[in-house]
């Protein structure tokens, strides 16, 4: 052990601890501090549940530093490489953001951004530079969103995003499903998130009976984020099957990155380990276009290979559809791996 691992050795951890610092990271990983420069800070910063690094593997420093978890939530100096084409708001999401916290895009759903944090920082998030500060919803705001969907019939579903609407409390996430269940007539509540896979324990007794109850109502269904099959050791597959079982219909959504699912052998393992997590797989996302995330870019030929061999490969209904979101377009499009 190092002399600087002392600090974080006398540190208790538990299933809720979160990491905000590389050292504190490093130290539990057991890299040595002369190897340690890989990192490099970014204005969106380290952050990283304890119970996410737990998954991360590897017998030496150089498998560790390349492991498929560490990867998406190392900050590096790639970050810093200004890229042509890789910007702030890749998808325009400012245009349709018309009403606080709320963007509605999409004809018959809206997503309502209920809190800027996240348990978790994925290098590649799309919603690294979104306005959170001023989409921050208060009570006038959510008033003003539940008129927003009394005016528009034609909106049957929420999806209730963020940041992660798991990183808020349960009374403050419950209180909006009840608004919405009282004030308006949507069928479906959605939720967009990353907390099953990062911090299982988040998932406690009170969220199983509270979403049970709800999805008696209404039809729930759940969306997580996962991309590599290393995410889902036991105990994150036990809290997805219970989150099914309390009656959410559960899905996923992955990102491909270069360096971390960009093969075929990863991809049929998480769709796999998904399965048999109750979860089918939804959407392969091509990457999108943010500014400090082009070197997870994966190249168009070699992504479209991939994808065919993944279709020979797999159960038609654990290959999940690869998609773009292109930003004027009012849906997700299919990307045409054929051509
Ligand atoms: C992805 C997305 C949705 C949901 O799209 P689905 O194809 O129904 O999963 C809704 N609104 C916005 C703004 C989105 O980006």
């Amino acid at each position: 052990m190092t002399t600087s691992s002392l600090s974080s050795a006398n540190k208790i951890y538990n299933s809720h601890s979160v990491i905000h610092h590389s050292d504190e990271l490093f130290d539990i990983l057991g890299v040595p501090v002369d190897q340690r420069a890989i990192f490099c800070d970014n204005r969106f910063a380290l952050k990283v549940p304890y119970a996410f690094v737990q998954k991360i593997q590897g017998n030496d420093v150089a498998s560790l530093l390349s492991d498929p978890i560490l990867r998406q939530i190392l900050p590096t100096k790639d970050e810093h490489q200004a890229v042509a084409g890789y910007v702030d708001d890749p998808l325009c999401e400012m245009e349709f953001n018309t009403h606080k916290s709320l963007l509605h895009k999409y004809h018959s759903r809206v997503l309502i951004t209920i809190t800027g944090a996240c348990l978790v920082h994925c290098r590649y998030c799309f919603r690294q530079h979104f306005d959170y500060q001023a989409n921050l919803p208060d009570a006038p705001a959510m008033a003003q969103i539940m008129t927003y969907l009394k005016q528009n019939p034609q909106i049957d579903e929420v999806i209730l995003s963020g940041g992660d609407p798991l990183s808020v409390s349960n009374r403050r996430l419950f209180d909006w499903m009840a608004k919405l269940i009282e004030e308006t007539a949507i069928g479906t509540i959605r939720l967009h998130t990353r907390v099953p896979i990062v911090m299982p324990a988040r998932i406690d007794e009170v969220f199983l009976q509270k979403i049970h109850a709800i999805s008696q109502q209404k039809r729930v269904v759940m969306v997580v984020h996962s991309n590599h099959a290393n995410e889902l050791d036991a105990y994150t597959k036990q809290t997805l099957k219970a989150i099914g079982q309390a009656g959410v219909t559960m899905l996923n959504q992955s990102v491909l990155l270069k360096g971390i699912n960009d093969d075929v052998e990863s991809l049929a393992k998480l769709s796999h380990a998904l399965f048999d997590a109750g979860v089918l797989p939804y959407y392969l996302h091509k990457l999108d276009k943010v500014k400090g995330s082009a070197h997870f870019a994966v190249d168009d030929a070699q992504a479209n290979e991939l994808y065919r061999r993944l279709l020979e490969r797999l159960s038609g209904y654990l290959v999940p559809k690869f998609v773009q979101e292109l930003a004027h377009w009012a849906h997700k499009t299919p990307i045409n791996v054929y051509k």
